[in-house]
């Protein structure tokens, strides 16, 4: 893992070695946090090209952890996959959006969607639409203020068990989108098999707008694509005035990244949500 880059590895835990095993004490150490209640969530906004409103906000898991700090979700995510506990700490991440996108209506500030992230484990897992449920009637958000973010290999991996899985999350009246769309194999069978609400345009399909020709060509086509199809499109990662400004041209409905605001904690959000509510 040494490779990946030299300010990760300060506060890197051991990846499962060769052979997949991750190490017991790991494990634990995973197990017992999500107990300790060490896990957290921050929010980031996504906002609406045109207009400039904030109309969701994606729930980012955070990792509080008691010797080596604030742990990003690249460093125990892949962990929590292979292990199993993604579920539990799912359960978390599901049940506490909810709760808090719920507090901030009751507040009276303006309603927006919440967007979850759902991992491969977690869309295998039969429980998963009971559990959606359930985080929908323990905090009474109602369901269309919920999203849920799918990426392709999740869904691809097994075509009619993917489909029968998102028509029971819909007929719950919980949106679906397609998270780092145009980064798989297969990202327009995707599109064409799934009942999708929402495109996420994958940052690299930003990243180098508008002064890469190729970048240009291929997020002008995603974008008129997922229109065509009468999907919104977030666009991921934007940083730049000029990102925004070619967005904007192009027509793309949303935008999330650090140009709006990095992902922050429910406090900072309230106010971020309460000055523009005035
Ligand atoms: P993602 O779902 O693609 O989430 C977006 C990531 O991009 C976040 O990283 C966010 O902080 C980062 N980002 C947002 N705007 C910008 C920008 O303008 N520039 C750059 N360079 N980055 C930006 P984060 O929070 O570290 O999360 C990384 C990944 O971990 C997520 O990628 C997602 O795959 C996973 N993850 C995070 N939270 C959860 C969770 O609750 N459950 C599951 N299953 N996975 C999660
Ligand atoms: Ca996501
Ligand atoms: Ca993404
Ligand atoms: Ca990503």
């Amino acid at each position: 893992a040494k490779e990946h880059g030299r300010n990760r590895l300060q506060y890197h835990i051991h990846r499962p070695d060769a052979a997949g095993v991750m190490p017991l004490s790991e494990q634990e150490e995973l197990r017992s946090a999500i107990g300790a209640k060490q896990f957290f969530l921050e929010y980031q906004p996504q906002v609406d090209v045109a207009s400039g409103r904030i109309v969701g906000l994606e729930a980012l898991v955070r990792w509080r952890h008691p010797r080596h700090g604030m742990m990003p979700p690249g460093q125990f995510i892949p962990l929590a996959e292979e292990s199993g506990l993604i579920i539990p700490l799912g359960l978390f991440v599901l049940n506490e959006a909810c709760r808090q996108a719920k507090e901030w209506q009751v507040m009276g500030l303006p309603p927006l969607t919440i967007a979850v992230n759902v991992s491969a484990r977690q869309f295998g897992d039969p429980a998963l639409a009971a559990h959606v449920t359930e985080a929908l009637e323990a905090s009474g958000l109602e369901p269309q203020w919920l999203e849920l973010e799918l990426t392709e290999s999740t869904l691809m991996h097994d075509v009619p068990r993917g489909l029968h899985v998102m028509q029971a999350l819909k007929a719950l009246g919980v949106r679906l989108s397609i998270d780092d769309f145009g980064t798989g194999y297969s990202s327009l069978a995707a599109l064409k098999t799934f009942p999708f609400d929402r495109l996420k345009m994958d940052r690299s399909f930003v990243e180098a707008l508008p002064r890469d020709e190729t970048t240009v060509a291929i997020a002008s086509a995603v974008i008129s694509l997922a229109r065509r199809l009468r999907l919104a499109v977030v666009a991921e990662g934007v940083e730049t005035d000029e990102q925004l400004e070619f967005l904007r041209q192009a027509q793309c409905h949303d935008a999330q990244g650090f140009y709006f605001s990095r992902p922050v904690g429910p406090g900072e959000i309230a106010k971020i949500l309460a000055r523009a509510g005035d």
